[in-house]
């Protein structure tokens, strides 16, 4: 039968090493659609002081023990058997009131993102176990002391505490970039929907793939677990505004300046762009995009769009073509294949919708949709959460308060009409600090003053048009190489945005002392520490080869005919090269250049050792410079020095990082820059 859930499941927590139960029975958690006992919750008696000890002392050690590679390939795996097991999830999924294609969101979206930081972590930072960040401070002129800035795992515990509409993503998205870091983590869910998270937390753990303590689950109320929290420990909180007030002000968090990271809600809008008129394609994606975004997970989504902004002239048939769109929306029970829309989250929830829709209708009226009845394809609506779509209009949004500040957080949104695009941005910055904002347009001079106008006020603006109706993401969807979060009322917290989440677990440290000491702390050479020359170094494999191990080349004359043979070659034939007179009227050169890639070409033919060898590949350069001008005549010679060793974990070359200066006969630097090189571990390969 469509809607049964399974038998009442006891939940239990995850702490010291053990699943443990709260004391008593638990207290029912229900099924969103059906109304059934789902699950039964309770962490009455569990110690959450030991819990976070537990993760400091036991999970942390374990994870610094790894570099950042390892602790990514974990991931990898995890996310590789997760979505093996999905099906399971889905059906665990349904009892949150949530359909098929909203559960794709959490749970694919979720596992997704654990896959996608697995995978840029192995490409865009080192394999290493500290990591440097920007370039290195030279502050004396010998070169006897620099600085640079380094990061290094936090050594706390993150608590991660999330809102019940994401039970899979929303644990998912925390974890990783916290798992990368290097730091032990403590999820605790909502208790709604904890049965879902507490399932994927069991999986995860069974697998055996992570190292004891890095994860723990607090399934059921926090109780005194942020009393305990100290200063190396960070908090992230997703839910509501005035929750996350209450516990970003808690005690210990103010007493030991613990990280507190905050994503609340958001009341997020949507513009329509004067140009995108009834009838043009942007006015059509408008149209659906509001629609998707106000049924999608019943609209318990703090990305949705609450307020529609559009043109005064295109408000009336934008508020036609939206409530045909509305009413067409079938809602039902969320394993029914005809339901595109499913329950709220709880009659709970549903009442507050209701509640907030009555505030909203103070300075609104209704024009789609109805607080008292909703036609259901299947279900019971006294039963489950249901509800239809409701639209308002506001008549006078610039005085108006409600439609600001209430997010009524269900299938609601009220639409408003702008004069110009001034006023558009000034009711979109009304919102006060949102996560995200769309705006619709085809036109380049709307999506500039629209889309700087908005900034500001947001964390992530998404642009739609004809040209990325197939490609885009949606109004609605955060991804993991993007910043999610917002100023202001979204709670000015910041999550993933790629490495840049990472880093929120890892702390920035200015190191200060001789080049050679900071090289010994990061691992990498810098100028000024120092260096060897035996065996060239493209003879080394990586098990050989060491940081600072470097050749100094031979010196080589620059001539006209090289330079000229070079032009004719390529075909670059720029005057600085070519024409005494031009090139001498020009700002930077006293005669004829010759060109940098020349000069680039010529230091890799001084460098390079020609013989196969571990060196596999040149795959770039990095911050290629050219400083100075080469004259004919001038000679040049190339220092190159290992600067950075990178293995891969599962392959049988790493990545070596050079830093190749090419100096003139005056010692002056004509050209500085990074060679990127594959190597072998071992050489000759093994067969
Ligand atoms: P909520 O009531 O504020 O609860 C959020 C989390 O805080 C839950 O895990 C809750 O646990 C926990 N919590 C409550 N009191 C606590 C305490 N004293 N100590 C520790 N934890 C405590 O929010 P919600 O109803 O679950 O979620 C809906 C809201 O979240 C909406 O306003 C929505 O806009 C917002 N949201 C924001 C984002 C975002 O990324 N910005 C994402 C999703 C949702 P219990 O459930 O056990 O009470």
């Amino acid at each position: 039968m469509k809607g049964t859930g399974t038998a009442a499941r006891r939940l239990e927590s995850y702490v010291e090493g053990a699943w443990r139960q709260g004391e008593g029975d638990g207290k029912p958690v229900l099924n969103a659609a059906t109304g059934d006992i789902h699950a039964l919750i309770g962490t009455e008696g569990l110690d959450f002081k030991a819990a976070l000890e537990w993760g400091r002392a036991t999970g942390g050690p374990a994870l610094r023990s790894m570099t950042i590679h390892e602790r990514a390939l974990m991931l990898k795996a995890i996310g590789l058997q997760l979505m093996e097991q999905k099906e399971d999830f889905y059906r665990e999924n349904f009892a949150t009131g949530a359909t098929r294609k909203d559960g794709w969101i959490d749970i694919e979206g979720g596992i997704g993102t654990l896959l996608t930081f697995a995978s840029k972590a192995r490409r865009e930072l080192p394999n290493t176990k500290v990591l440097s960040e920007g370039a290195v401070e030279p502050l004396s002129r010998d070169n006897s002391f620099s600085a640079q800035h380094i990061l290094t795992p936090l050594r706390g515990v993150a608590v991660h505490i999330n809102a019940f509409n994401f039970p899979v993503w929303g644990m998912l998205e925390k974890i990783a970039p916290t798992l990368i870091a290097g730091m032990p983590c403590v999820v605790k869910p909502a208790s709604q929907t904890a049965y879902l998270t507490e399932l994927v937390v069991r999986r995860i753990l069974d697998l055996g793939i992570l190292p004891d303590g890095a994860l723990q689950i607090v399934t059921g109320s926090a109780g005194d677990l942020l009393d305990h929290v100290i200063e190396q420990d960070v908090v992230t909180f997703t839910g509501s505004a005035s929750t996350g007030q209450k516990l970003k002000s808690s005690p210990a968090i103010l007493q030991h300046s613990v990280r507190f990271t905050m994503e609340a809600d958001s009341l997020n809008a949507s513009i329509l762009g004067e140009d995108a008129a009834p009838g043009t394609e942007e006015f059509d994606l408008f149209v659906r995009e509001v629609q998707r975004e106000m049924t999608v997970k019943a609209g318990q989504k703090c990305t949705a769009i609450r307020r529609v902004i559009v043109p005064e002239a295109h408000e009336n048939a934008l508020l036609e073509a939206l409530s045909k769109r509305l009413a067409s929306t079938t809602v039902g029970l969320p394993d029914d294949d005809n339901a595109r829309m499913g329950a709220l989250v709880s009659l709970k929830d549903r009442d507050d919708v209701r509640s907030k829709v009555t505030l909203l209708a103070n300075e609104s009226e209704i024009v789609s949709g109805s607080l008292d009845s909703v036609d259901l394809v299947s279900g019971e609506a006294e039963k489950g959460a249901f509800m239809a779509p409701v639209l308002l209009r506001c008549e006078k949004p610039m005085s108006a308060e409600a439609v600001h500040a209430v997010e009524a957080f269900g299938p609601v949104a009220t639409v408003m009409a702008y004069r110009d695009g001034e006023e558009a941005v000034a009711l979109a910055q009304k919102g006060r600090g949102s996560l995200v904002s769309s705006l619709f347009t085809n036109d380049g001079t709307v999506a500039r003053e629209i889309v700087i106008g908005l900034a500001a006020y947001h964390g992530r603006v998404l642009i739609g048009n004809r040209r990325s109706a197939k490609s885009s993401t949606g109004h609605g969807s955060p991804l993991a190489p993007l910043v999610h979060g917002g100023p202001g009322r979204a709670g000015g917290g910041e999550e993933m945005g790629g490495m840049r989440g990472v880093k929120h677990f890892m702390q920035r440290t200015a190191v200060q002392g001789t080049p050679e000491l900071l090289s010994a702390v990061t691992g990498q050479w810098l100028e000024g520490a120092p260096a060897r020359s035996d065996l060239h170094p493209f003879r080394k494999s990586l098990a050989e080869l060491k940081v600072g191990d470097q050749i100094v080349t031979e010196a080589r004359e620059v001539t006209r005919e090289d330079v000229e043979h070079f032009a004719e070659f390529t075909g670059d034939t720029f005057y600085a090269h070519m024409d005494s007179d031009a090139a001498k009227a020009n700002p930077f050169f006293d005669d004829r250049v010759a060109h940098g890639y020349l000069i680039a070409s010529f230091a890799a033919g001084l460098f390079v050792d020609p013989a196969p060898g571990p060196v596999l590949a040149n795959y770039g350069v990095d911050n290629l410079r050219f400083l100075t001008p080469v004259y004919f005549g001038d000679s040049l010679k190339v220092r190159l020095t290992c600067k950075e060793i990178n293995p891969r974990e599962n392959a049988d070359h790493g990545e070596v990082r050079w830093d190749c200066q090419v100096t003139n006969q005056k010692d002056e630097v004509v050209a500085q820059y990074d060679v990127l090189t594959m190597v072998a571990k071992t050489w000759p390969l093994a067969a």
